[in-house]
């Protein structure tokens, strides 16, 4: 098994986790429903995009 020649101290973990953390990904409102939805994908809760219905969606 690999073993660490030395501790790694609470500052260099910390500086190697600066960079873990995970970022909100996009969103944009929905000008059908107000729903907060990805940019460039069809809206979840009714269905539309580029205003126009293109799935239904049983609500
Ligand atoms: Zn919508």
């Amino acid at each position: 098994m690999a073993v660490p020649k030395s501790k790694i101290s609470r500052s260099r973990r910390g500086m190697r986790r600066s960079h873990d953390s995970i970022s909100h990904g996009n969103h944009a409102e929905c000008p059908n429903c107000g729903e907060l939805k990805r940019p460039h994908h069809v809206c979840l809760s009714c269905g539309y995009y580029d205003a126009k219905e293109v799935v239904a969606v049983d609500a």
